[in-house]
């Protein structure tokens, strides 16, 4: 059973990457796009008698080329809500209350409405899709806080107050229920419920000893400020002292507390290593072959989770750099005996910048980034909680590259959000309960260097359990 797609002519590259999510990942049904002159989008089933359609609206991509990536094309704020009734869709919806991107309610006031064999959604999902999932209000130019970096409070989600939804998840909902009703022999496909545990290594340990910019930058100051050479020499003893066997009590060295934990709940942890050795102080440069460094990733691998690159702070806007750190990773991973059939990793100080970041990351042969998260506001910041192909905007065209948003930091809920950590727990805990919804991916980071109080322990591991356990629940309520 195949759909027929006919979409009018233009953007057919954005289309095409658009309906291949949509329809082909997120759905699993077949189908053909057809190019027809027409001003919205029509599904129909191949071969089906009975004539029946769905049809959407085409706002987004009806956007004349002078205006494509321009502030005209941005969806109108404030943006058309829509109360869902459950005689209009039976979808799962995060909540009734929905807006809408880029289309708006019927005359009469409904979103879904059918006449005979035709059914009309008023909402542009492939368009509003594309929208959330390229990224494509970043493009614009608009403020950026000091690292550069696109903030939760500029974006459309934000401001419509949707930034804890994966509301493109809803509205693939909303257009299954349509189909379904339209075409009850359709089977869709879907995807299962992912924990994904993820770790930044940007300060690996504590001690002096082992993070060689700690050691060289105190060396330096006691040369220029000290003058005093014996300093120097009783610094670098106790280096040697602790390289040679106290990494243990190290109050940073918390990787096998997080491999114990995730091997407890059957998760795979990654971990992201920064490969840059300029020596730059906001990169803190470790080095990869530093002994501790180098068992430590074998220790990754041979216990079965993951090493990734953590892109060191200014390669997210230098292709060539990402390359470069890549194969260094790759080469101090492959001495190590790691195999991986995948890597991915994420920028450093979740640096992003649209389309540059993901081409590079492409064109470096990495599989998927988890950069896409805001630092200032956890939530889902392409709308989906499910991992996607990346786009690349300026150049109109697919990229090889995945995306696999990341959902939280820990960082931004208790320094830029200023959570207590009971509310840090359930603001986090409900994220994972709505991707869980969606079969999506509950992407989480957390660094090595937050875990060193109990207290800290104690938060990450309840946020864990949590989930793992309204996980279970609700596959056991699935199964029966
Ligand atoms: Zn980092």
């Amino acid at each position: 059973m195949s759909l027929i797609v006919e979409c009018p002519e233009a953007y057919e590259a954005e289309r095409r990457y658009i309906l291949d999510i949509v329809l082909t990942r997120m759905l699993g049904l077949s189908y053909e796009a057809v190019i027809r002159h027409r001003d919205d989008v029509r599904i129909t089933l191949r071969d089906d008698p009975s004539g029946a359609d769905v049809l959407l609206p085409d706002v987004l991509f009806k956007t004349p080329r002078e205006e494509w990536l321009g502030e005209r094309s941005l969806p109108r704020r404030p943006l058309a809500r829509h109360r869902v009734s459950p005689d209009e869709s039976d979808a799962v919806l995060v909540e009734a209350d929905l807006p809408l991107i880029y289309g708006e309610p019927m005359r009469n006031g409904s979103l879904v409405e059918r006449q005979g064999t035709r059914t009309r959604l008023a909402l542009d999902v492939f368009g509003s899709a594309f929208f959330m999932l390229t990224r494509y209000e970043e493009l614009m130019p608009s403020v950026r806080d000091i690292h550069g970096r696109f903030p939760a409070s500029a974006s459309l989600a934000f401001r419509e107050r949707f930034l804890e939804r994966p509301l493109i998840n809803e509205y693939v909902e909303l257009l299954w229920s349509v189909l379904r009703q339209t075409w009850p022999r359709l089977k869709r496909k879907r995807s299962e419920f992912r924990i994904i545990m993820t770790h930044d290594i940007d300060v690996p340990l504590y001690s002096p000893g082992a993070g060689l910019f700690r050691v060289s930058k105190s060396l330096a100051a006691d040369l220029l400020r000290r003058r005093d050479p014996s300093l120097i020499v009783r610094r670098l003893r106790s280096g040697q002292a602790i390289r040679r066997g106290v990494f243990a009590l190290d109050p940073f060295n918390t990787f096998d507390f997080i491999m114990d934990l995730s091997d407890r709940y059957g998760l795979r942890s990654a971990f992201y290593f920064i490969a840059d050795e300029s020596g730059s102080v906001i990169d803190r440069s470790y080095r990869l072959d530093d002994p501790f460094i180098a068992g430590l990733m074998k220790r990754i691998g041979a216990r079965g989770h993951e090493i990734g690159l953590h892109g060191s702070y200014n390669s997210y806007r230098e292709p060539s750099r990402v390359k470069q750190e890549f194969e260094r990773l790759l080469h101090e991973a492959e001495r190590q005996g790691v195999r991986q059939d995948e890597w991915g990793g994420r920028q450093h100080y979740l640096r992003w910048e649209n389309p540059l970041t993901w081409r590079g990351w492409d064109a470096a042969g990495l599989d998927y980034d988890s950069s896409l998260t805001y630092v200032d506001h956890l939530g889902f910041r392409s709308g989906i909680c499910n991992e996607y192909p990346a786009f690349d905007l300026d150049a109109g065209q697919p990229l090889r590259l995945r995306e696999r948003p990341l959902l939280v930091m820990e960082g931004t809920l208790f320094s830029h959000m200023k959570l207590s950590a009971d509310a840090a727990i359930a603001r986090t805990v409900e994220i994972a309960r709505r991707s869980m919804m969606y079969g999506g991916d509950f992407v989480l980071l957390w660094h090595n260097h937050t875990l060193a109080s109990a207290r800290e322990r104690e938060i990450y591991r309840t946020i864990l359990q949590h989930v793992v356990d309204s996980a279970r629940t609700a596959s056991t309520s699935l199964s029966h």
